[in-house]
């Protein structure tokens, strides 16, 4: 037991998001991992949501201090949250980092929005540095401005964090976890889950600026997705906790044997 409490109190935690450092979610996930050891914050200063996996090259990157709303001080970035973990992990920060915790996001991100969210490739992004990471995302509802419920998601994220902890995660994989945005009474568990299919929604909406030029939104309603039994959409659906292993490699494994049997001159 010693030895455990140990080995918990030399963690050094990264903490980040893409929500922005000031999002309540990010205060949210830095409290809850605070009792696994020492925790860095290190959050883009605006939202980079729905901005992929960045890596800035084409100009300087600046990093301030700040504080979060109850006072812990953080760093933050005009980078974009992969550009956070990058910097954290080339020397920023001078102490070695154990996990990258990266959220908790407004909203889930399901199925494709992988390749979308910035959440989720903060922890990509920390994967390819070969640091553990996880991607913390709510399925609040999108059309409140109320104060959010973290109770759930702060008993998920010990639980995750724990897992980790006693049982480690292989290199180069990240665990991308979803939680429902439910009371705690009616919390049914936790599933292991693999990516389902997203529907989205989106149509392209035209309008003319003061000066007569056009120009678009991508617009429509949020995202649904395809409720199925094993699937991160179908887990949330069910009112459980999805979690899905990911790793980085987008090969299409069952098309090669195929894709060698074409004639290539
Ligand atoms: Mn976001």
């Amino acid at each position: 037991m010693t030895e455990n409490i140990e080995k918990l109190s030399a963690l050094h935690i990264l903490v980040t998001n893409d929500d922005g450092v000031h999002a309540p979610g990010l205060l949210a996930l830095t409290n809850a991992v605070k009792p696994f050891g020492s925790v860095s914050v290190l959050a883009p200063d605006h939202n980079w949501s729905a901005s992929g996996h960045v890596k800035t090259l084409s100009r300087p990157l600046r990093v301030r201090e700040t504080k979060l709303a109850d006072g812990t001080p953080a760093l933050t970035s005009d980078g974009a949250p992969s550009d956070c973990v990058a910097l954290g992990v080339l020397g920023i920060l001078r102490k070695k980092i154990d996990l990258v915790v990266s959220g908790i996001n407004t909203n889930s991100n399901l199925g494709h929005d992988l390749t979308y969210s910035g959440t989720v490739t903060a922890a990509m992004e920390a994967a390819i540095s070969g640091i553990p990471a996880v991607a913390f995302s709510l399925a609040e509802p999108r059309d409140t401005s109320e104060e959010k419920d973290y109770t759930l998601s702060q008993i998920v994220i010990r639980e995750v964090v724990k897992n980790i902890l006693d049982h480690g995660l292989p290199r180069g994989i990240l665990l991308n976890v979803n939680i429902p945005y439910i009371d705690v009474e009616q919390f049914k568990g936790y599933q292991i889950t693999r990516q389902g299919l997203r529907v989205y929604h989106d149509n392209l909406v035209r309008r003319k600026d003061p000066e007569g030029r056009p120009y678009y939104w991508i617009g429509g309603d949020p995202p649904s997705g395809i409720v199925e039994k094993g699937t991160d959409i179908g887990a949330l659906a069910e009112n459980y906790v999805s979690i899905t292993p990911i790793h980085l490699d987008l090969t299409a494994h069952h098309l090669i044997s195929t894709l060698r049997s074409w004639e290539w001159g």
